[in-house]
């Protein structure tokens, strides 16, 4: 029997789920019961999971376990790029080895691909998805730079891309702050917590078990099936899918192979009549920073109000807990870069701080694949959690339902993640790494 010893930790509110009217609410597990699937984490990659599972197997009985509610967890706290295009955190203007950017961004495009028809098949919300494309905003001299090596690596690749000036930046953000941009059509943009929210109503509807605050800690495989204990009951199952991101480190798999990082974010209160017209520029649009060690920013405008979403900073934590006083630290940092870039709105203020857990490796590979007889991971989405979770979730069900595909050979294919150096040298370097990124980032910060 395994014990799981750690749980989900979701600092600060989950700002974009707090900005929605209020949530439908699932059951917890209460009683003991069987199921054909059950799908532990209700993220990109839980969700997707129980969707292609559910299109595999119509007449099956799949159930999903989440700790948390729907939409509180790091799925309803990030920034909503869905990133067709090669999005490699590890070098600082994205760029990775010619070929398996060919390939990643197939398999991210597979995934973008999937998650539209979701959306189109469960009616989402207008703005829960949207292909509007982003930008990778410059606001230096070397971040201009960066954008002019991306957009030479996307030729190489065939990929578009158009090149921004100041001015036209300001035409689209109001602000003065960037010397241009890079524009590329192929992302799909979230709010992300109305996109998992209305996944998971999608999926519930088509007869998927959804069980809310019902986390598992316990698990042990009989003879003939999965026993997966909740505080109040217990579930037995042929199949079990894992999609818990880092903490599949918590179930006992991968152990000192994963990169435990925290982002932080901040959103500002709904703008005023007055300052969405000093501000000038679209309703809404999205900037990744030129530089992968930079500022994101979001303007947003629909059911949540007119609102800027700025986030920035890092922090290494392998025990996937953060010092809550982080918030109040960083909070401060995102003040001051959304000052920078919008003086016109000084009396705005950040209505919303939050952090939340993502998961890399260090060769930049997914915690994937069949760990033991009927249980699968679909884990470590390295930084474009959205699209990869979407594309592991998927293949992990494909896999567990005996089915076969280029993109699965592929994933299959990939080496484990490398080992973590020992502790305290791990700390040390990731720290070392992310503070000299951040100083290097300059103004892009
Ligand atoms: C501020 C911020 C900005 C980001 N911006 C972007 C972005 O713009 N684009 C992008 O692609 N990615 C972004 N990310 C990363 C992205 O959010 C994650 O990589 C993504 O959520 C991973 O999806 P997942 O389904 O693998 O894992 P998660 O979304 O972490 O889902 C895993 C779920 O498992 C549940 N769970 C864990 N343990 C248990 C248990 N014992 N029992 C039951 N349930 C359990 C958790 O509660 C959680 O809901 C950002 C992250 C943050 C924090």
């Amino acid at each position: 029997m395994t014990i799981i010893k750690r749980q989900p930790y979701d600092p600060g509110p989950a700002a974009w789920n707090s900005i929605l009217p209020e949530a439908p609410q699932y059951p917890h597990l209460e009683e003991n019961r069987t199921a054909d699937w059950v799908v532990i984490g209700a993220g990109f990659a839980g969700l997707a999971a129980a969707k292609r599972l559910r299109q595999l197997h119509p007449k099956d009985s799949i159930v999903i376990l989440e700790a948390r509610q729907i939409a509180h967890g790091p799925a309803g706290r990030n920034s909503g790029f869905m990133i067709d295009l090669p999005h490699n955190l590890s070098a600082q203007d994205y760029v990775g080895e010619l070929n398996a950017d060919v390939l990643q961004t197939k398999m991210n495009r597979h995934a973008i691909n999937f998650a539209e028809s979701a959306s189109k098949e469960y009616e989402f919300s207008k703005e829960a998805f949207v292909r509007s494309g982003k930008i990778n905003a410059a606001a230096t001299a070397k971040g201009v730079k960066h954008n002019l090596d991306y957009a030479t690596h996307l030729k190489s690749l065939h990929e578009a891309c158009d090149l921004l000036d100041q001015q036209q930046m300001r035409e689209i953000c109001g602000s003065d702050y960037y010397q241009g941009g890079l524009f590329t059509a192929g992302t799909a943009m979230i709010q992300p917590a109305l996109f998992v929210r209305e996944l998971a109503a999608g999926l519930a509807k088509d007869g998927v078990t959804i069980y809310e605050n019902s986390a598992v800690i316990e698990f042990e495989k009989k003879t003939s099936a999965w026993e997966i204990k909740t505080a109040k009951a217990t579930i037995s199952t042929p199949k079990v899918i894992l999609a818990v991101n880092g903490h599949i480190e918590s179930f006992g798999y991968f152990k000192r192979r994963l990169v435990h990082i925290y982002l932080y974010a901040s959103m500002t209160r709904k703008l005023s009549e007055s300052e969405i017209k000093s501000l000038g520029g679209e309703a809404n649009w999205g900037f990744t920073p030129a530089d992968a060690m930079g500022t994101t920013v979001r303007r947003i405008s629909g059911m949540g109000g007119n609102r800027i979403v700025v986030r920035n900073q890092m922090t290494y934590n392998p025990s996937l807990k953060v010092d809550k006083s982080k918030l109040d630290k960083f909070g401060i940092k995102h003040q001051q870069s959304f000052k920078a870039r919008f003086p016109q709105l000084n009396a705005v203020t950040m209505e919303h701080q939050w952090g939340g857990a993502l998961c890399l490796s260090r060769n930049s590979v997914a915690a994937f694949g069949e760990q033991e007889d009927g249980l699968f991971a679909a884990c470590c989405q390295n930084g474009l959690g959205t699209v990869q979770g979407t594309l592991v979730g998927i293949l992990a069900a494909e896999q567990a339902s005996g089915q076969d595909s280029e993109y699965l050979k592929s994933t299959l294919a990939q080496s484990q993640p490398n080992h973590l150096p020992p502790e305290p040298i791990a700390s040390i370097g990731a720290n070392a790494v992310m503070r000299w990124g951040e100083f290097k980032a300059g103004r892009e910060l």
